[in-house]
């Protein structure tokens, strides 16, 4: 058996079992790579789909060569290949693996050849049940992880409370503006408005949220819970989620530790560290870098929707106007299947690549690089969590524009709790658009600097020895081997 530990480090093996989506599946690669540095044999489990991407985007043979004890298994998430798998049709795979993936992961659970018997099973808690029901049958430990923040993870924990108590179901438009005050920790925070979208029963509602809050309370069920981020950030609402989960680990953000944990395995022991890899389901373009060396210091807004969300052609049309005529420099990303196929037929061609005077159009941008690009001075992002985390660790102010599932709640949390930025959610206008711009990148530039510098420098303190999530990993790895093979 090769690899870097003794023999019985070796054996304790885990499979991780992300959902197929473009955010679970980096943040879950990550923790797979911690897990690898620190001795874990690890087995990652991929929908066919996402492997011939990662195949094709994300270095896995060199992954493969650095790591000897990692593997991949693949199963079928039961949709045609033609399935786009983003925007509306998430809700679907969701369903369909749900449905039907339970004999296919039994399967490779069972026939572990060649490789110790798993001790653990890291389920993406989206799969609450269904993990849940494997490990039982199996009798293998299973630990949720959940790719999402904690103040959502407790939102949607709490929304049949919501429910019982009548602050939900909202009612309709008018009723957005409306605080919520039975959340615990949260009273008084947020708006209906802020809610993660799926509580708007009108608004890009791929699924029930009476089925996620039940996925939710599974994870109660589970042996232990893993969440994406640090005391210094979300230390209210981790404080009522511990009430409920004792064994909470939260390792975030998860790329800073990472980061961190590489940098101190090179600094103690002659070994040449394992190269960062990409864990991109596209093609990354990196012509962006070449052209923010050639910008001036913190002058350039970074503008990126993450790999899920669409919009209109209207929307597309006044954000690129806004910017335009906010007079400052950008890098915006449009993936190609960002705006609807008939919508993004007539889309003028700088708007999809290419520079122009003050902007560089890409399909897929390296983003954590970017970010931390000293030219990048502002983040417009969709709010998605691995992209708030990395905005949050690079330092850089934002501009909120959420789209779905988490991303209305974080983006609360960034302006009014955190105060890093802007929240621009519900609108989409050419002139706000340009005033927000304005405001983050000039106006009130020092007032965000200084916040985002103070959250930066906590984010990157908890991934530090004697830090929160340094320590919390490290109490995680002595759970993992406490499990055996
Ligand atoms: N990302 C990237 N290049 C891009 C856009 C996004 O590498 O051009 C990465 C980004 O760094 C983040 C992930 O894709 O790690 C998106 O995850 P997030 O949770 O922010 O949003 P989602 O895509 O799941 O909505």
């Amino acid at each position: 058996m090769t690899g870097r530990g003794d023999q019985c480090e070796i054996e304790t093996h885990v499979l991780i079992f992300p959902f197929a989506a473009q955010g679970h599946v980096n943040c879950m690669l990550q923790l797979a790579e911690l897990l690898l540095l620190s001795n874990i044999h690890v087995t990652f489990l991929n929908t066919d789909h996402v492997h011939r991407r990662l195949l094709r985007f994300a270095d896995i043979k060199s992954r493969l060569a650095a790591y000897p004890t990692l593997h991949f298994e693949t199963f079928s998430d039961g949709l045609p290949a033609d399935d786009p798998r983003c925007g509306d049709s998430m809700g679907q795979q969701i369903k369909q693996v749900d449905l039907t993936a339970l004999p296919q992961l039994k399967k490779i659970c069972m026939e572990a050849s060649g490789k110790p018997r798993f001790s653990c099973i890291i389920g993406d808690g989206i799969f609450g049940r269904l993990t849940n029901q494997i490990g039982q049958e199996l009798g293998i430990p299973v630990v949720h992880f959940r790719t999402i923040s904690a103040c959502c993870f407790w939102a949607f924990f709490c929304a049949p409370s919501l429910l019982e108590s009548n602050e939900l179901p909202i009612r309709g438009e008018e009723d957005l503006d409306r605080m919520v005050t039975s959340i615990p920790g949260m009273e008084n925070l947020v708006r209906c408005r802020d809610l993660p979208s799926l509580f708007r029963r009108s608004h890009k509602r791929t699924i029930p949220l009476e089925h996620v809050a039940f996925e939710t309370h599974q994870s109660l069920r589970a042996q232990a819970l893993i969440l994406n981020t640090f005391e210094d950030l979300e230390g209210p609402i981790l404080s009522q989620i511990r009430n409920l989960f004792p064994k909470l680990y939260t390792l975030g953000p998860l790329h800073a530790l990472l980061t961190a944990r590489k940098a101190s395995k090179t600094a103690s022991s002659e070994e040449k560290p394992p190269p960062s890899f990409a864990n991109s389901l596209w093609e990354i373009d990196r012509t962006c870098m070449t052209w923010l060396d050639a910008q001036p210091p913190k002058s350039v807004i970074y503008v990126s929707f993450g790999s899920n969300s669409t919009m209109s052609r209207d929307e597309l049309m006044e954000i690129w106007y806004g910017l335009v005529n906010s007079k400052k420099r950008f890098v915006w990303v449009v993936r190609p299947d960002m705006v609807a196929e008939q919508e993004g037929k007539d889309l003028p061609s700088e708007l999809v690549q290419g520079t122009t005077e003050r902007g560089c159009m890409v399909g897929w941008a390296p983003q954590q690089e970017v970010l931390e690009h000293v030219a990048v001075g502002g983040f417009m992002t969709h709010s998605g969590w691995n992209s708030t985390l990395e905005g949050v660790v690079a330092g850089v102010p934002m501009i909120c524009w959420p789209y779905f599932g988490d991303q209305q709640i974080n983006s609360r949390y960034v302006s009014e709790v955190w105060k890093l930025g802007l929240d621009m959610k519900d609108t989409c206008d050419r002139k706000i658009v340009e005033k927000m711009v304005n405001d983050l990148m000039v106006e009130r530039r020092e007032e965000f600097q200084k916040s985002t510098d103070a959250m930066a420098a906590g984010a990157k303190a908890s991934v530090t020895d004697g830090g929160s999530s340094y320590s919390d990993f490290d109490s995680f790895i002595e759970y993992l081997k406490s499990l055996g093979a």
